[in-house]
Parts: C-alpha cells; structure tokens; sequence
C-alpha cells in the first residue's frame, strides 16, 4: 500500500516528480506535493494496481494479486480525505482533488490514529499469542513516530533529506510487519493466525 509513496520519495528527489517544502506552513502542509502524476494520480493507482494484480497472477498467485492490487490502488483513496487539492487525476497538471483534512493539524492527526487503532482492532480479531503482542507493540512505535514526526521533528532541510527519512520509515515499517509475522514461521497453525499470512498487511 505503501509503494507509491517509496515511488514517490524516488521521483520525487530526481526532480521527475516535484515536491517543495514550505517550512512556514503548519504540519503536513509543509509537504508542498505540486506534481506527482505518476505515483499519486487516480489514473496511476489504477494502473500500478492493475500492474501488481496481473504480475502476481503470472507468477501462479491470483488471490496474492487481488489483495497487492487492492492495497496498492487503495492508496489514492486513503490519500484522498487527507491531501490538499493536489491529488491528480491523470495529468500532473490537469485537474486535481483532494479534501484537505491536513488543514487541521490536531485533526488529522487525530483521525489517523482513529484509523491505526480501528486496523489494529479489526486485525486484533484474528490474532493471538506472541503475534498479537508483537502487534501490540509496533501500533504504539506507530503512534509515538507519527506524534515525534506531525508535532516534534524539524522539517528536513531538503527534500533528499526528506526522502532518505521518509523510506527509512516505510522500511522500517516493512520490517516491523515482517518482525510481527515470526511466530508463524514456527507454528503457522497457532489459533486464528492462518489468516493473517493471507491478508494485503504482509506486502506492504
Ligand atoms: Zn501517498
């Protein structure tokens, strides 16, 4: 799901996509996301999903495909409350959509860790064990890392330095999911577990 903003965070750097920063704005709207047509567009979240499904689907894993291509579009919709008007529909330049949640520091903040805690408890379901206690714990690094990076952390100074930070937190993130799975690996069969090496989650 989070691949297009890796993708981002690549483009974005080599100037091909353009992002300034604006260090006079509050929060998130210091990220002044000005053209991004090829990782944040509708028409590109359709096509890099559609691109995940059919590549999953030639390697034998059809339903693997499914739930990656569903996560990896997903993206733009998620995007869409939260971004100022600067979601592209197909052209960078053309028009652009977003809600704008972003304008209230406090509230989004407050409504994406609605969201993280909603997940987690929907995922808490189907959980147990050391997996749930891992999980436990990676929702609260989750929570301090958004409050450190929405109300602590200094903007970057530049916008390479924003994109090495931003991939080592999706990585991180990556890494964390993969650390949380580990008891499967030794007892796939623990109690409610199966499903979750099933869901989009893993292949973030
Ligand atoms: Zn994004």
């Amino acid at each position: 799901m989070q691949a297009v903003d890796v993708l981002f965070f690549v483009l974005a750097p080599l100037g091909v996509e353009r992002l300034v920063l604006r260090p006079e704005e509050p929060g998130l709207l210091k990220l002044g996301l000005e053209y991004m047509p090829f990782s944040h567009s509708l028409a590109a979240a359709l096509g890099w999903g559609l691109a995940a499904f059919l590549v999953a689907r030639l390697a034998g894993r059809p339903k693997l495909g499914l739930a990656l291509g569903l996560a990896v579009a997903s993206h733009w919709f998620v995007d869409l409350p939260m971004h100022t008007e600067d979601l592209p529909i197909a052209s960078g330049d053309g028009l652009r959509v977003g809600l704008g949640m972003w304008k209230s520091q406090v509230g989004s903040f407050a409504f994406e860790l609605a969201f993280l805690v909603a997940g987690f408890t929907i995922l808490a379901r189907e959980i147990g064990g050391d997996v749930r206690r891992r999980a436990v714990l990676v929702v609260w690094a989750m929570a301090a890392m958004q409050t450190i990076t929405v109300f602590v952390a200094p903007l970057p100074a530049t916008v390479l330095e924003l994109a090495i930070a931003s991939q080592a937190g999706f990585f991180g993130f990556a890494a964390a999911a993969w650390w949380i799975e580990q008891p499967l690996q030794s007892n796939p069969h623990a109690a409610g577990v199966q499903r979750l090496a099933k869901t989009p989650r893993n292949n973030k």
